[in-house]
């Protein structure tokens, strides 16, 4: 039995949504409301505190403010409790998961978040099993120690490390994916956790929470017969510092003059496009490997190796927002900060 104390934030989502009698369509509600479908959460043995992060939100509505006000509250909380549980909408939870794995440097505490495909109040809802199952990860310690001190995603038995998820379904219970990072724990009769690839913060030192996100970044998704007048337009937004450009396989693009041309002029105004694969099931960047990769490279189109766009974009925003030069943000963009991309 656990006596760790566990802050669980609701930010919204489907977990604790209701049908609005108006709208007839699913809202969020206060937490407070929901926690009588909880019944058996004192068997978890931990001292849970519930806090609703107003307003509450659909996820779709998530964005960098959202993250900074979501990192800082758990910045202000962080010293008072032994782990924190996140309920959020599953549409963008990834986002946020890798938004905070960015946000919150130093961190050594379990960070989790969870959500469901299915309404807390609804009869076969997964939202018990996740949020419970969230919560007694979160509490667990060994030799004093969090066995998780990293920013996950709970989902369907499953613990994923959070800046290397995308949401893959949306109907099915099992919403998530991790394609290029093994699960950290699986939940079956027992919790079997897979400690060679937990992270494991050493030594501790005190978090540090970022504040400052900077979204002046585009997506671009490449497909066969792309308008060029179209991407000039994307590529010349005012204000534009960086590029999560969505490539074909391994990292490869078109290679008509004309388009290649303007990766050059875009790269050499100092905006960075980083290049990270459509392919969502596995597999990165290697853009040596063809020529249709090569060239890319060669124009100075940075890897996004094997990271998640998730990923790509939230790290965009973080060091944008860390750093006023593009330059410094380039010397960082192709490294890992806190396991989001592998480079053999
Ligand atoms: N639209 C909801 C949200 O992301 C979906 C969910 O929670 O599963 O907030």
């Amino acid at each position: 039995m656990s006596n760790r104390s566990i802050l669980v934030i609701y930010t919204g989502g489907t977990i604790g949504m209701m049908v609005d009698p108006e709208s007839k369509a699913l809202k969020p509600f206060e937490f407070k409301n929901l926690q009588q479908q909880l019944p058996m959460l004192p068997l978890i043995g931990a001292d849970i505190t519930f806090k609703d992060m107003l307003p509450l939100i659909d996820s779709s509505d998530t964005n960098a403010d959202f993250w900074i006000r979501l990192a800082k509250m758990i910045g202000e909380e962080y010293d008072h409790y032994d782990g924190f549980v996140i309920l959020h909408g599953t549409d963008t939870m990834a986002y946020t998961a890798s938004a905070l794995s960015f946000l919150l440097e130093n961190l050594a505490k379990p960070v989790i978040l969870t959500g469901s495909q299915l309404p807390l109040g609804v009869i076969r809802t997964d939202g018990r099993r996740n949020i419970l199952n969230a919560i007694a990860i979160a509490a667990e310690y060994k030799d004093d120690k969090p066995m998780i001190q990293e920013v996950c995603i709970y989902f369907q038995n499953n613990l994923y490390r959070g800046n290397r998820t995308y949401k893959d379904n949306a109907s099915r219970f099992n919403a998530f994916s991790s394609p290029n990072y093994p699960k950290l724990a699986e939940v079956n009769t027992n919790i079997e956790y897979h400690k060679s690839f937990i992270h494991v913060e050493e030594p501790v030192k005190p978090l540090v929470v970022h504040d400052k996100m900077d979204d002046n970044i585009a997506i671009v998704k490449l497909y066969p017969g792309i308008r060029h007048d179209f991407l000039q337009s994307v590529f010349a937004t005012p204000g534009l510092r960086a590029i999560v450009m969505e490539t074909f396989g391994v990292g490869n693009a078109p290679t008509n003059p004309e388009f290649i041309q303007l990766l050059k002029e875009t790269v050499n105004k100092g905006i960075l496009i980083v290049n990270v694969t459509q392919c969502k099931g596995g597999g990165g960047v290697e853009m040596g490997r063809y020529l249709t990769g090569k060239h890319l490279a060669d124009v100075g189109i940075l890897s996004g190796h094997d990271m998640t766009t998730e990923a790509a974009v939230t790290k965009l925003m973080f060091l944008l927002g860390q750093y006023q030069s593009n330059e410094k943000v380039k010397q960082k963009i192709e490294n890992s900060l806190c396991g989001e991309l592998t480079i053999e």
